[in-house]
Parts: structure tokens; C-alpha cells; sequence
């Protein structure tokens, strides 16, 4: 499995470690990456489309480089839970693994963010 050159793109905005997990996660799933560093306007683009709770500076996507980033399944299916549920389930027990914590987004309370993924502070 290759990651397409946007992916890429998105994942190299990224910190080390979300870069590390996510080139690790892709080489056994077929996934792409959606967001990386998100900067202002997308970020209140993000917010007022209901996309996102936090104004620019709020979210971790902010952060340059980012902490964190926004991964589907492939092929991509927005009803599709239980995959976004075995891609998530696989990205924590990779991140597991190397020894990288990291928070997902399905586990927040406000919104269940599932494609999701942050580095625990
Ligand atoms: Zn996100």
C-alpha cells in the first residue's frame, strides 16, 4: 500500500511521530491522509461549516508542525463505522507499539471525531 503524493503532502505537515505512526499504519492499510496543518482560514472555514469545534489557535492541527491528523479508510465510505472503527483500532495498536501516545478522536465527548488522531501531551 502506497500513500497517494496528497497524503503525502498532508502527512508532511505533520510532527515526527504522527509521520512515523502514519507511514508505519499505511504500509498495511489502505488509507489517505485528509488534513494535516490546518492554518487560519481553514480552520474558521472548519468551524463554521461544523467540521470542527475549535476557532484557529484552538485545535491541534494549528501547531506547526501539526499534532494532529485526519485519516480515512480507503475506500472511503463517511457511513462506513466499522471501518473507520478497524483503521483507528489499528493506528492505536501501532502507535502502541512505537511507544507513541497518541489520543483518538472517536474517544471525545463532544464530537466523535473519527478519522481523528492527536499526540497526547
Ligand atoms: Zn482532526
Amino acid at each position: 500500500m502506497k500513500l497517494s503524493k496528497t497524503s503525502i503532502q498532508k502527512l508532511e505537515t505533520c510532527h515526527s511521530d504522527l509521520k512515523r505512526l502514519i507511514y508505519a499504519v499505511a504500509k498495511e492499510e489502505k488509507c489517505t491522509v485528509i488534513c494535516g496543518f490546518r492554518g487560519r482560514y481553514e480552520q474558521e472555514k472548519a468551524y463554521m461549516q461544523g467540521k470542527s469545534k475549535a476557532r484557529f489557535g484552538q485545535s491541534k492541527h494549528n501547531f506547526k508542525p501539526s499534532l494532529a491528523v485526519d485519516v480515512v479508510p480507503l475506500p472511503l465510505d463517511w457511513n462506513d463505522i466499522p471501518a473507520f472503527e478497524r483503521l483507528g483500532e489499528k493506528i492505536m495498536k501501532k502507535a502502541d507499539e512505537l511507544n507513541i501516545k497518541i489520543k483518538w478522536g472517536r474517544d471525545f465527548t463532544n464530537l466523535k471525531d473519527y478519522p481523528h488522531f492527536e499526540l497526547a501531551d
